[in-house]
C-alpha cells in the first residue's frame, strides 16, 4: 500500500528536473500523476516514462501555468481525465538572472509571472476541487535565493513571495482540509543549475564540485532528494503541518 494510492496528484514543469523526480515519486507511492510543462509532447514524454517505470497511470498535458486560461484548462482535462485533483505541485520555473541595473522589466516580469501569477493561478483552478471534497495538498517551491541572491532580484522575489503565499494559504484553507506547504531548495544538479554554469563560463562538473566543496554535507542535491521532500508534505503523515517552508539544501544558509 502506497502513500497516495487513491490519490491524483498534477504536477507543474515536470517534463524534467525537480518536477519530472516528484511526479515518479508520487507515482511510486501510487498517485495517479498529471505531468504539466509548456511542451505537450514532452510532458507527454515524461508521463510515458513515470507510467513506464511506476505501472500507474501519468497523462501529459500542455500548460503554461503563467496563462490563466491555460492553468484553469489544464485544472478541468485532470479531473475529467483522472476523475479528480487532491494533490497540487507547483513547481515550473525559470530564471532571467542579471544584476538589477542590467535586469529589464520583461525579465522581472516573466519571472514573476511563471513562479508567482502560475502558483496563484494552479492553486486558484485547484482549490474549489479541494474545498469542495474537503481534501487538498498544495506544495509550492521556492529556493534559498528567497533569502537574498546576488543577480537574482526578481527570482529571490518571487521565491519569497512563494513563502508568503504559502503562509496565507495555510491559514485561509486548512479549516477545508487542505495543507499549504513550501520546500526551498538550495543548489540542484537541474537543466536550471546548468544552465547558471554556461551564464558564468564555468563547465558543469566544475561548477557543481565547487557548490558541493561550499556545502555543509560537501554534496549538491539531486531531484530526489527534493521529491522525498515533497512527498512526506504531501502525505497525510504531515497532516498537521501546513504554512511551512521546509529548507532542503544541505545546510547551505546555515551560520
Ligand atoms: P528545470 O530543470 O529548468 O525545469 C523546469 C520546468 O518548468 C521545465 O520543464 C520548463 O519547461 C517548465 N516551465 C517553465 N515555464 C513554464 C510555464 N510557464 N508553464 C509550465 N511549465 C513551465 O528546473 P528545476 O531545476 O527542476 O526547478 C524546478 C523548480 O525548483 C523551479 O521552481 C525552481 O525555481 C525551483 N528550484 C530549483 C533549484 C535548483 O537548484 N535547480 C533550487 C531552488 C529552487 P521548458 O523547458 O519548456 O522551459
Amino acid at each position: 500500500m502506497g502513500r497516495f494510492d487513491a490519490r491524483v496528484a498534477v504536477v507543474t514543469g515536470a517534463a524534467r528536473g525537480i518536477g519530472f523526480a516528484t511526479a515518479r515519486r508520487f507515482a511510486e507511492e501510487g498517485a495517479t500523476i498529471a505531468v504539466l510543462d509548456l511542451d505537450e509532447s514532452a510532458a507527454a514524454d515524461a508521463a510515458s516514462r513515470v507510467a513506464d517505470a511506476t505501472g500507474t497511470k501519468a497523462v501529459g498535458i500542455g500548460c503554461d501555468v503563467a496563462d490563466t486560461a491555460s492553468a484553469e484548462a489544464a485544472v478541468e482535462r485532470v479531473v475529467a481525465e483522472l476523475g479528480g485533483i487532491h494533490i497540487l505541485v507547483n513547481n515550473a520555473g525559470i530564471t532571467r538572472d542579471n544584476l538589477l541595473f542590467k535586469m529589464t522589466e520583461e525579465d522581472w516580469d516573466s519571472v514573476i509571472g511563471v513562479h508567482l501569477k502560475g502558483a496563484f493561478n494552479m492553486t486558484k483552478a485547484a482549490q474549489k476541487h479541494f474545498v469542495q471534497q474537503k481534501y487538498g495538498k498544495i506544495l509550492n517551491l521556492s529556493s534559498v535565493s528567497a533569502l537574498g541572491n546576488r543577480g537574482q532580484a526578481n527570482y529571490s522575489a518571487a521565491k519569497m513571495g512563494i513563502q508568503g503565499f504559502t503562509r496565507t494559504l495555510g491559514i485561509e484553507l486548512g479549516p477545508f482540509g487542505v495543507n499549504a506547504n513550501a520546500v526551498a531548495p538550495g543548489f540542484i544538479a537541474t537543466e536550471m543549475t546548468d544552465a547558471t554554469a554556461a551564464r558564468v563560463g564555468m563547465p558543469v562538473e566544475e561548477f557543481r564540485a565547487a557548490a558541493a566543496e561550499a556545502n555543509p554535507v560537501r554534496r549538491v542535491g539531486y531531484p530526489e532528494d527534493i521529491a522525498a521532500a515533497a512527498a512526506f508534505l504531501c502525505s497525510d503523515e504531515a497532516s498537521y503541518v501546513t504554512g511551512q517552508t521546509l529548507y532542503v539544501d544541505g545546510g547551505a544558509k546555515l551560520g
